[in-house]
């Protein structure tokens, strides 16, 4: 199951990266809308009601037991703003759909590898060029895969991932966000990979040294790891060793000092 999946996570990797390009293009030539209005947003939304519903658990670090594979069928807009570095996007809380960062740049100005082809919020950047120089450092090879994408991206992406699962909606929300759920459409998500295992991604990173160097020391930069192994129930997502969000150092350090995941933290923020 493994292999298929890191098989299945390659080639999305080559697709993922193939829309980033075409998005970046079209911006270019203004041509965006025109381009939009190919993507049809063809996914049922299916309540399986042998889930246990969500029930958000605020302020609280204790781990609560509860099945949150399926979205609950009343969906919430966020209650802080996207540009908000704390603002609690997950299954529940929805970003709005005209929502885009307004700081957006490049990810090479920080200095990663394969950044030309991902943007990131400006606020970001100096963090992750101290993040990347550091590990470089000490041997440890940092690239990036992902960044920014834009709700309609996040349509394409998300229908890949059913397409690859075979139109199974309960199997696609466990390794991929709904458009308006995604932490990626803040800007500050990171999906990161190595040259250790020729920039790809998904499931083999878990076994980089990278991914060990990130675990220790990403929130020494205001990186935190949004997907961590064994709170699937809690995030409502498969362990992701790769992808980190960004929060900026001083909550980071919250986060570590609070032992609370990401999700909880942010729950308590919102
Ligand atoms: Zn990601």
């Amino acid at each position: 199951m493994e292999i298929i999946r890191n098989i299945i996570g390659a080639v999305g990797a080559l697709i993922l990266s193939f829309n980033t390009h075409t998005i970046v293009y079209t911006e270019k030539n203004t041509n965006e809308e025109t381009n939009r209005s190919n993507i049809v947003e063809s996914y049922t939304i299916v309540t399986d009601t042998s889930l246990e519903k969500l029930t958000p658990k605020k302020s609280t670090g204790t781990v609560v037991s509860t099945s949150w594979w399926s979205y609950p069928s009343n969906i919430k807009e966020c209650t802080k703003n996207g540009n908000d570095l704390l603002v609690l996007v997950n299954k529940e809380y929805k970003l709005p759909k005209n929502y885009a960062p307004s700081d957006l740049v490049s990810a090479s100005l920080s200095g990663i590898r394969k950044g030309e082809s991902y943007m990131l919020r400006k606020i970001l950047i100096n963090d992750l060029k101290e993040m990347v120089t550091k590990a470089k450092s000490e041997g440890i090879d940092l690239s990036i895969r992902s960044g920014y994408r834009s709700y309609n991206t996040q349509i394409s992406t998300y229908n890949y991932w059913l397409s690859a699962n075979g139109g199974s909606v309960a199997a696609t929300d466990k390794v991929s966000a709904r458009a308006g759920h995604s932490q990626h459409q803040l800007g500050t998500a990171v999906d990161f990979s190595s040259s250790e295992i020729a920039d790809g991604l998904g499931g083999t990173f878990a076994g980089t040294k990278a991914s060990k160097w990130l675990a220790n020391n990403a929130w020494k930069y205001g990186f935190v790891i949004s997907f961590p192994s064994g709170y699937e129930s809690i995030t409502g997502y498969s362990y992701e060793s790769w992808h980190y969000r960004y929060i900026g150092k001083a909550y980071a350090q919250e986060v570590i000092n609070s032992g609370m995941i990401l999700e909880l933290y942010l729950r308590s923020k919102n």
